[in-house]
């Protein structure tokens, strides 16, 4: 949920370049959105959009040291509503892939992990944020790395499910992100994805003034087409691609992220939100209904690991 992927080869020099899609490359770009501090341009080719120029990787896990800690104390207090939510995902996973080694990239408090493990996936983690990585391993007893997808170093074919949530949209170079995600399933091993949708209901309602375009952690927007040509550009076949409706959320957990998004207004909105503490102790318990708030994926690695063996050669 929180994980910032940083690219080996980026490392040392922790900048971006500031021409071309971030996904595609094409230098066939409009402006789609110009606001304070954030402009979101919009690619011609695979339509994906995404900040211009784009934050440097120091400046992003600055942001997310930042934000992380009163995200991941909502988290800990919507943990019931995650874990709902993770449920038929989970569901989803056991029909397609019903068992083996499952990674779970940016894995935050490990809630999603935890519920794995508990249908028998042999299951491991990594975060970028210390202190979800110190719940997830401390608290449930999980296997979570504190580092990037990248310092993971993990082998070729190395797992056999891999999930990704909330999690693509905060990487400035999405298109390693897909092909090094790509490195690690084994041939016809699974990728579950989720990540705000930018042609979701609320978003298409609100236009230029979605929401989703302040959240001060991410750098790309994702729509189902930008979407789709991530995964089949990194070589994955989609299985499943659809604008999910219906996550549950408790309002605690909205105003949370309203600080995220208004972050240059966030010491107003904290001081607001202490004397409205009292109201909040029984609003903060009202459930609210994400409307086709979030894209969610199910793609596969082509080839099964038999097929490797011609057909000739087997006994
Ligand atoms: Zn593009």
């Amino acid at each position: 949920m929180t994980t910032i992927v940083r690219p080996a080869e980026q490392a040392a020099a922790a900048t971006t370049t500031t021409e071309g899609c971030c996904l595609c490359q094409s230098r066939r770009q409009k402006l789609f959105l110009d606001a304070k501090q954030r402009t979101v341009v919009e690619c011609e080719d695979c339509g994906l959009r995404a900040l211009s120029p784009m934050p440097t990787l120091d400046r992003m896990i600055e942001i997310n040291e930042e934000t992380v800690h009163p995200f991941f104390s909502a988290c800990l207090e919507d943990e019931e509503s995650y874990r709902a939510y993770f449920e038929p995902k989970l569901d989803e996973l056991q029909r397609i892939q019903p068992e083996g080694r499952l990674l779970d990239v940016g894995c935050g408090a490990g809630f999603f992990l935890d519920a794995a493990r508990g249908r028998g996936y042999d299951v491991s983690g990594v975060d970028l944020s210390p202190v979800p990585a110190a719940h997830a391993r401390d608290r449930l007893g999980l296997d979570v790395t504190v580092d990037s997808l990248y310092g993971l170093d993990a082998p070729a074919g190395a797992f056999d499910a891999v999930t990704i949530f909330q999690t693509i949209e905060h990487d400035p170079n999405p298109d390693a992100l897909c092909a090094e995600l790509f490195r690690i399933v084994r041939p016809g091993g699974v990728l579950m994805v989720t990540t705000p949708a930018a042609d979701g209901f609320v978003a298409r309602v609100m236009g230029r003034r979605w929401f989703g375009y302040r959240n001060v952690e991410h750098v790309s927007f994702f729509s189902q087409d930008s979407l789709r040509h991530a995964l089949e550009a990194a070589g994955f076949e989609i299985e499943l691609l659809e604008v999910e409706h219906g996550k549950k959320l408790s309002m605690k957990y909205v105003l949370n992220r309203l600080i995220n998004y208004y972050y240059d207004h966030r010491t107003f909105l904290r001081n607001g939100l202490r004397v409205l503490h009292p109201a909040m102790m029984v609003l903060g318990k009202v459930p609210l209904f994400e409307p086709w708030a979030h894209l969610y994926a199910v793609a596969r690695k082509p080839g099964a690991p038999e097929s490797v063996i011609p057909e000739a050669l087997r006994a």
